[in-house]
Order: structure tokens, then sequence, then C-alpha cells
């Protein structure tokens, strides 16, 4: 099994940075406003560069490919405290049911 958070997937961003460097646009999106370029909660962020464009870029014609992006992650210690209480929370029925 791998470590949780090894590799960094959508669902652990707040929200993303897409700073274009043709038009020099910088705009924020929230993980649900990445649906529209096929991302979702277990995509890896290292899969986002390929799908995400400078729309206004695209609007001129131009590829619109030349983003950097960075992501903001949600508060460590909130993401292993829920973590924690998921874990939890499946240990238990696991456990009863391995006994019974
Ligand atoms: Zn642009």
């Amino acid at each position: 099994m791998a470590l949780p958070g090894k590799e960094p997937v959508i669902a652990h961003v707040a929200s993303i940075s897409v700073e274009c460097a043709d038009c020099g646009r910088n705009r924020w999106w929230r993980p649900d406003q990445l649906k529209r370029f096929g991302v979702t909660g277990n995509t890896p962020l290292a899969a986002l560069s390929g799908r995400i464009v400078c729309s206004a870029c695209r609007a001129d014609g131009l590829p619109g490919a030349a983003v950097s992006i960075q992501a903001a992650f949600i508060d460590e210690r909130q993401r292993v405290r829920s973590e924690a209480r998921m874990l939890n929370d499946r240990e238990v029925p696991l456990e009863g049911s391995k006994r019974a």
C-alpha cells in the first residue's frame, strides 16, 4: 500500500494557481472548477501541466500551454486529523468482521 500523501493529488489541495507565461495572467482555481479539464480528486498534481491551458490565450488562438501551476495545500494538520479519523472508522468494522 502506498504511503498516504506520497504523491499529492487534487483532493489534497485547496486551490490551484495557474500563471500564464504568454499573457501574464494569473488566476486561482478551486479543484471543482478543474473538472472541465478532466481533472478529478484522484488526478496527480504532476498530471496537471499537460491538461490545464490558459483560456485567455486559447481565445486568441494561441496554444496557451505555457502555464506554470502551483498548488495551495489544505491545512496540513487538518488533513492528517481527518485521514486518521477515516482510518479509525474503517478499522473498527474490519476488525469486528475478522473476529466474527
Ligand atoms: Zn495566457
